[in-house]
């Protein structure tokens, strides 16, 4: 069983028995699918349209079928799809059913809540208007991602699935814990401090020249003569001051070095 992921995902059940798969008519509403949700469809698979109508989504990484084992046995569908809710419920935040008022449904939907308060949220969708109802459903899961900070640009499509990109390469990885991991690494940690400086707001850069000034000032009174054999190393000068020790001293020495001298200290 695959592990539960970190990253907001939305579970869409259909129970398609009672006409409900004709939600589904109009294939060109599955591009606008949040890249964070996946579709299960089930149904009893002994009506051959019906199949042939759902089978049609196949293709459609996002989309997975299951048509009943058993032909024309009553609630074949409804048990299927609460087995693999069981299955997967630990995996998901957000959890829909669509299904008509069947009662065992909203026993479910009890069930689930029991069991896990306000972490997940789970509901039962019964449809009014097929025509609507995915662009609905479709809505209300933007809705849900707005407001549990999903941001669909930081994620991307893999076999169906959403992957946390990385800002800064092109790699995509299966749980928020796997990219940060990933941005700590070496490669990574310079171009994450470069990317922060870069980032400056306008008014933070007007303050700038301010700021860069008192550093100056600062280093100024610290300056050190980086000369390796010079014996005044400890004193400290001002901008100013290390110039002329500089010229001072280390002019001819440095003359003196080039004409082949040895380096004699001051
Ligand atoms: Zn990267
Ligand atoms: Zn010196």
């Amino acid at each position: 069983m695959t592990m539960p992921s970190d990253i907001y995902q939305h579970l869409i059940l259909v129970d398609c028995d009672g006409g409900r798969g004709s939600i589904f008519d109009d294939l060109t509403l599955l591009k606008d699918l949040p890249n964070n949700c996946l579709l299960h469809l089930f149904w009893n698979n002994s009506d051959v349209a019906i199949n042939e109508k759902l089978q049609r989504l196949k293709t459609n990484a996002q989309c997975h079928l299951h048509p009943s084992l058993l032909l024309n046995v009553k609630n074949s569908a409804d048990a299927e799809l609460i087995y693999f809710l069981g299955k997967s419920v630990i995996q998901y935040s957000s959890i829909i059913i669509v299904g008509e008022g069947d009662e065992i449904y909203r026993e479910v939907v009890e069930s689930v809540n029991k069991d896990f308060g306000k972490k997940k949220t789970i509901e039962l969708v019964k449809i009014d208007d097929s025509k609507s109802c995915l662009l609905k459903l479709i809505e209300q899961m933007r809705k849900r991602n707005n407001e549990n900070d999903y941001c669909e640009e930081k994620y991307r499509l893999v076999q169906g699935l959403p992957y946390a990109k990385c800002p800064l390469c092109t790699k995509a990885f299966k749980t928020i814990a796997a990219r940060n991991a990933h941005l700590q690494a070496k490669s990574h940690k310079q171009k994450l401090v470069t990317n922060l400086m870069t980032d400056i707001k306008p008014e933070q850069k007007i303050l700038q020249p301010n700021m860069s000034t008192k550093t100056t000032e600062t280093k100024t009174k610290t300056l050190q003569c980086p000369h390796a054999p010079c014996s005044v190393k400890q004193k400290k000068f001002n901008k100013k001051g290390l110039k002329q020790h500089n010229k001072d001293v280390h002019s001819k020495l440095e003359m003196n070095f080039s004409n082949g001298s040895s380096l004699v200290p001051h």
